[in-house]
């Protein structure tokens, strides 16, 4: 039987006279056996199903079954979910078929349009339907549930609240849910979580009468601000171009750093929602903070929030209301590119360079490149925006792919931040610190400022060493060193969580001298504190994010205004609006510059930008400081000379010249394994059957070690295939595959990575 893409316009056509999303009932249905030798037309209805298998399998029913219903079907002695693709007549099937054991659903649960991006993505990234399929489904349905909804509540501040504001100082919990709630306006009890209010505080606030439940049967869509902002010109421009896109379009919003980006996205989606229509914002994991999302919240009534901090019962939920069509906005991470949106007309993609948008394992997606893809099978426009935009995304807009729609300034008197590069060779440094450095950051706590140092190192040293005989604590799992962590205290190896006392003594030669190496940032907070005892120093890293409660109360704390200094990594460099930081500082900006993937500048400068993007963005000017053995490095100067938008023009002509992406297509073939002989015999076996298949267009290189070569006990190699062309790459991949999955099954894990975005 041919392949599953085969039939997905089949099943397009099938499903069309059912709407996606609607009715549901609990109830399976035991499907009619098809009685053997009687003239009864039997189908065969082809079934994604979770396993590995790129392909989909063929049962036999009684009746037509819609694609997009899910299933109860045999496979393997178990009884397992699966979703309708495709349906046949029977007869054109020789070979007998298992029969489906009951169907779940009367009405499809994904509709057309998502099964074929589906199917599109499945077939793109060279993954098996089944768990494309299945992974798209939040889990109770997954696993062949439907849950109930539930009515969400509504409740609004009273009259009295804002004034009863101040004397809840004693009661934080409190004093938090009603000011987010007064921000909100309102908020549906299916979102409190999502929002970060707190329930039980929302009832404390109850018994005081200062929250009040509201009937929001039908609450108006838009919820006007209570003080519109004048749009600056570049806005008033974007917002306009975007106003009269229609159909397919993709847009790049490349605003510098405050410029306002998010006030040009509610302006797109208050139209596309007053006109009936539905909007889809990515935003990236981290950069997900309550405050973000108020700020859509508040300004649509109907906003459903989705992402993996999240309960898979409010997932679900959210899910099944953007289904439904009962929710206008819906904000999620990566997964929520696949949410089924009867109304979609607009689809936006915030922070679109963020490499959290890339799926690192399973299923490797990207989900802005899913995005692009489904505007365009839908025919509706899409917003791309970022202060520091990809490679790939400047290309498409280089070749007239993509319109660019530029924000060149801060609105009001805010401007973009100095650079000040200090060249710290020679130079004694504390926690990566100089003197200057530490002058010029006590001189913005005493001027009443925040200061913000950025370290991509969490924990408190990188590595752990003895002085006598030069040993280092290594993970025995991967080729690493294990982090020390003062906060629990103990070795953490941050590729595998591995996790071992501080020895006490060097166990290679019994001495008592082991020291750390390096910085995290647990030292610089300690070194910091002590340098500045009358200010605070917050820390905000993956660590302290653990508990999203704690995260929130210092974003806030943060945001207060107070003087005092945030150090943290990627958490604080991502998104954040912190009015009073005068100063950014990039603690090494060396690691970066040096590091052996071909994307490194183009990461290094994007951390860099937006680092600096955190200072000035309010009344105060701002100044990013940035320590480096390096000045003149290349990357360096081009970012003080134009800032990142004249750099990437720059590297991205480099590129061209020496033929790598976005200029090529690119795909990496993954393999690990226990035994690293067996590892290297299949991939190198693969890279054969890529060359022998491979048209001149396309160069294979490997299997070489990847960067981490053993990681969790494995060992990790790694294939690159690069095209000039795409459709040369693709039925290299195809022809790969097919290889792949001919493979023995056993102890060699093998994955193909389509544009990958890191090679670790
Ligand atoms: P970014 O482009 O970095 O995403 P934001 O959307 O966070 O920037 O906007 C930065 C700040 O500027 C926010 O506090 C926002 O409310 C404010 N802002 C945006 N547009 C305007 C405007 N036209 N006039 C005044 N303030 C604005
Ligand atoms: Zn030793
Ligand atoms: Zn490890």
């Amino acid at each position: 039987m041919s392949g599953f893409m085969s039939g997905t316009g089949a099943a397009k056509k099938a499903a069309q006279s059912n709407r996606g999303g609607g009715g549901r009932r609990h109830a399976e249905h035991a499907v009619q056996p098809a009685p053997a030798g009687v003239a009864q037309p039997a189908v065969c209805v082809r079934v994604a199903l979770p396993t590995p298998r790129r392909q989909a399998f063929d049962y036999l029913a009684g009746e037509a079954i819609a694609p997009g219903c899910r299933v109860r079907v045999p496979l393997a002695g178990r009884r397992v979910v699966g979703v309708v693709i495709d349906v046949e007549p029977h007869d054109r099937h020789a070979g007998p078929l298992r029969a489906v054991e009951a169907r779940i659903d009367a009405e499809p649960i994904l509709p057309p349009d998502v099964l074929a991006l589906l199917a599109w993505a499945a077939g793109y990234y060279h993954h098996g339907i089944g768990e494309v399929l299945l992974g798209a489904l939040p889990k109770p349905l997954r696993l062949g549930r439907m849950p109930e909804r539930r009515r969400a509540q509504h409740v609004r501040a009273t009259a009295d609240a804002a004034a009863a504001l101040p004397r809840l100082a004693r009661a934080p919990a409190q004093r938090r849910a009603l000011g987010r709630l007064l921000e909100l306006g309102s908020c549906a009890s299916d979102q409190f979580a999502a929002l970060g209010l707190d329930p039980r505080a929302l009832a404390a606030l109850a018994a005081r009468g200062l929250v009040e439940r509201v009937d929001a049967a039908s609450p108006a869509p838009v919820v006007p601000p209570a003080a519109p902002l004048v749009l600056t010109a570049d806005q008033a421009v974007a917002v306009a171009a975007l106003a009269a896109a229609a159909g397919f379009g993709c847009h790049l919003l490349e605003g510098v750093t405050g410029s306002g980006k998010t006030e040009v996205y509610l302006r797109a989606i208050e139209r596309v929602v007053a006109a009936g229509g539905q909007a889809l914002v990515l935003v990236p994991e981290i950069a997900l903070t309550p405050q973000a999302l108020a700020r859509f919240a508040a300004r649509f009534a109907r906003t459903a929030v989705t992402h993996s901090g999240l309960a898979d019962g409010e997932r679900t939920e959210a899910w099944l209301a953007a289904a439904a069509g009962d929710v206008d906005v819906l904000v999620g991470t990566r997964s929520a590119v696949f949410a089924p949106l009867p109304r979609l007309a607009l689809i936006v993609v915030d922070e679109e360079h963020d490499a959290s948008f890339k799926q690192q394992d399973g299923f490797r997606y990207s989900a802005r490149d899913v995005a692009v893809k489904r505007a365009r099978l839908r025919d509706v426009p899409v917003v791309l925006g970022s202060a520091t935009p990809s490679f790939e995304t400047l290309h498409n807009v280089e070749r007239g792919r993509y319109a660019c729609l530029p924000l060149r300034s801060r609105p009001g008197s805010a401007t973009l931040p100095a650079l000040h590069v200090e060249d710290i060779r020679g130079v004694e440094l504390k926690a990566g610190m100089s003197q200057r450095l530490r002058a010029a950051i006590g001189a913005q706590l005493a001027a009443g400022n925040q200061v913000l140092v950025f370290r991509n190192q969490r924990g408190y040293a990188p590595a752990l060493a003895c002085a006598a005989c030069g040993w280092l604590a290594d993970c025995s799992h991967c080729d690493a060193r294990m982090t020390l962590h003062l906060q629990p205290p103990g070795l953490v190896c941050h590729h595998c969580d591995m996790r071992a006392p501080v020895p006490a003594h060097c166990p290679q030669c019994g001495e008592a001298v082991l020291a750390s190496r390096g910085f995290g940032t647990e030292r610089l907070e300690e070194v910091l504190a002590g340098a500045f005892p009358g200010f605070e120093v917050l820390r905000f890293d993956r660590d302290v994010a653990r508990s999203r409660e704690r995260l929130e109360r210092r974003l806030e704390r943060a945001a207060s205004g107070v003087p005092m200094v945030l150090v943290g990594t990627q958490l604080l460099a991502k998104g954040h609006h912190f009015p009073a930081v005068t100063l950014s500082v990039i603690v090494n900006a060396d690691a970066g510059l040096f590091a052996p993937d071909y994307r490194a500048p183009e990461r290094t400068a994007q951390v860099i930008t937006q680092v600096a993007g955190r200072a000035g963005r309010a009344e105060r000017p701002g100044v990013v400081w940035l320590a480096t053995h390096h000045p003149e490095h290349p990357v360096i100067e081009a970012l003080r000379a134009g800032g990142y938008a004249a750099f990437a023009r720059a590297a991205l002509a480099e590129r061209a010249a020496i033929g790598l992406p976005p200029h090529a297509a690119s795909a990496l073939l993954r393999g690990d394994a226990r035994d690293a002989a067996k590892a290297q015999s299949v991939l190198a076996g693969l890279a054969q059957a890529a060359r022998a298949f491979a048209t001149p267009g396309v160069r294979v290189r490997g299997p070489v070690a990847a960067p981490l070569a053993r990681r969790a006990g494995r060992y990790r190699l790694q294939v690159w295939l690069l095209a000039q062309a795409r459709p040369a790459l693709h039925r290299a991949l195809a022809h790969v595959a097919a290889r792949i999955d001919a493979l023995p099954r056993g102890s060699v894990r093998v994955g193909i990575d389509v544009d990958p975005v890191d090679t670790f």
